[in-house]
């Protein structure tokens, strides 16, 4: 099985500052720059799926697993014209036993596709928890038009609102996140 490289020096060294009006594609490099927190966990070898390398940030919540290390996930959420990345790591392999409410999205999945996510705090100070979607792709899953047998939107709320409750949480995750830091 291969091992997970190690970068031998912190990503802070490379740090590489975001330009507000690039439109340029997101890469690990880039990803790494917006970290807020474990950022020593990122490997700038970092495998990014398409859809995150294609996706702008500053307008829309992006979050993303480790295909390889799925208790490892990712989130950028946007912030003042800018992203706010955290990193999140799962409690455990296995999702929730029964169906359950992803707290981002709001989507109510079946048992195994909810997991409890916990973000460490620059500040020192401990983790912020969240339970969430596993995948992480909670923004994919507030612009579904009608349930799925594993993904039913909240009740009664247009795609728009749901966009505008997920970035609000996520927003509010970061704050809790930061706070103290
Ligand atoms: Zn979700």
């Amino acid at each position: 099985m291969p091992t997970t490289a190690t970068p031998r020096t912190p990503d802070d060294a490379d740090r590489t500052p975001v330009d507000p009006g690039a439109a340029a594609p997101w890469d690990p490099a880039r990803v790494g720059s917006v970290l807020v927190n474990r950022r020593r966990g990122w490997s700038r070898r970092a495998r990014l799926p398409e859809r995150v390398r294609g996706a702008d940030p500053r307008r829309e919540v992006v979050g993303w697993c480790d295909a390889r290390s799925p208790e490892h996930g990712w989130l950028l959420v946007p912030s003042g014209g800018g992203v706010v990345g955290l990193a999140l790591r799962a409690a455990g392999r296995r999702g929730a036993e029964s169906e359950a409410q992803c707290e981002l999205c709001g989507t109510t999945r079946p048992a195994g596709h909810v997991t409890v996510f916990a973000a460490a705090r620059p500040a020192g100070d401990g983790e912020v928890a969240v339970r969430a979607c596993r995948d992480l792709a909670c923004a994919e899953h507030v612009r579904l038009l009608r349930a799925t047998p594993t993904l039913r939107p909240r009740a009664g709320t247009s795609i728009a609102e749901r966009e505008r409750a997920l970035h609000e949480r996520c927003a509010a995750l970061v704050g809790a996140v930061l706070a103290g830091a």
